[in-house]
């Protein structure tokens, strides 16, 4: 009944700073955020590209979580890197420096049982690698994507031809606002949720996730109530890899399960922040997950007054 999860994004060296601390050429990406949330529920298969610089033992990191690597390319040349700061508000990263390096030149080429993936999450990459992969897969049930601002200004016509075949759109904040233009998280949802998708879902960090669908209408989650946030590097790529993971696991693209795979995802991106790079990732285990699950019930629950 599980299904595997197909993911192509950036995999690379994260250089990170924050108000709690610093590290440098540390595992990163999108794809090894999502990868080792999803783990935690399904099988993952990963398409993306290394240069001959990747350390052999982060390799290992997504090994031993039995991700499937044969999908992931090693080119002559330098991995990606990304360096990124947060400051006081540690909703909003700013990206210091961007070195696509051999994600230049890199086109997916899918192992044949990859392409019959039915849950595929295209991670933020440039829009026309995610085009690429969603021309390969065969019959998907459920495409989610993400992007960042990198893209909507650099390749914004790619982007929204990547939103109107995608099933379900996850952006944060300040991505709707920047492509529809508009202040309104409510109206930019709907301006993308325009183009065709089923539905949208907005992070908004520590202030939790909205969904609108159009199946569904509208949804909020709260953020788990987080004390402990020392790096948010990689919390929306956690929420994919919980969120689309939770679905795969069970099979399953009904708008009840849509509601639970947001409480999962955020369940898991909550952990992720409490340590740099994916180093709580790596030691996370099911029943903290499930705890922290439950936990979300009580944070909206309240009695009504009897009449
Ligand atoms: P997030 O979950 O949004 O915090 O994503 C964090 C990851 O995105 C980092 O580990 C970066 O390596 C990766 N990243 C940053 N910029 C880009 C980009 N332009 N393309 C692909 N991945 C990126």
């Amino acid at each position: 009944m599980s299904q595997p999860v197909l993911v192509v994004g950036s995999l690379g060296l994260d250089t990170l700073k924050t108000p709690f601390g610093e590290a440098a050429d540390v595992l990163g990406g999108t794809t090894s955020y999502f990868s080792l949330a999803a783990s935690m529920y399904t099988r993952v298969r990963v398409v993306a590209v290394v240069g001959s610089d990747f350390p052999p033992e982060y390799r290992t990191v997504l090994e031993s979580r039995d991700v499937d690597l044969r999908g992931l390319q090693v080119m002559e040349g330098r991995t990606f890197r990304w360096s990124g700061q947060y400051r006081f508000d540690m909703n909003v990263a700013e990206t210091l420096d961007t070195q696509l390096n051999v994600f230049a030149d890199f086109h997916p080429a899918l192992p044949e049982d990859y392409r019959q993936s039915e849950f595929v999450f295209l991670a933020n990459i440039h829009p026309a690698l995610q085009l690429e992969v969603l021309e390969q897969v065969q019959k998907p049930k459920l495409v989610v994507m993400d992007s960042m601002n990198f893209w909507i200004e650099g390749a914004r016509d790619q982007l929204t031809d990547v939103m109107r075949r995608a099933d379900i759109v996850l952006l944060n904040d300040g991505e709707v606002r920047q492509y529809a233009g508009t202040p309104n998280l409510i109206s930019g949802s709907r301006q993308i949720l325009d183009l065709g998708p089923r539905a949208v879902v907005v992070k908004k960090g520590e202030h939790g996730a909205l969904l609108l669908s159009q199946e569904d209408g509208v949804f909020v989650a709260p953020a788990y109530p987080q004390e402990d946030v020392r790096d948010p590097t990689g919390a929306g790529d956690s929420f994919a890899g919980g969120f689309i993971g939770y679905l795969a696991s069970r099979d399953d693209t009904a708008p009840d399960s849509i509601r639970r795979a947001i409480i999962h995802g955020s369940a898991i991106a909550s952990f992720t922040v409490e340590d740099f790079s994916v180093r709580r990732l790596e030691r996370l285990t099911t029943d903290e997950v499930l705890e922290r699950y439950t936990a979300f019930r009580n944070l909206t629950r309240f009695v009504d007054e009897v009449p």
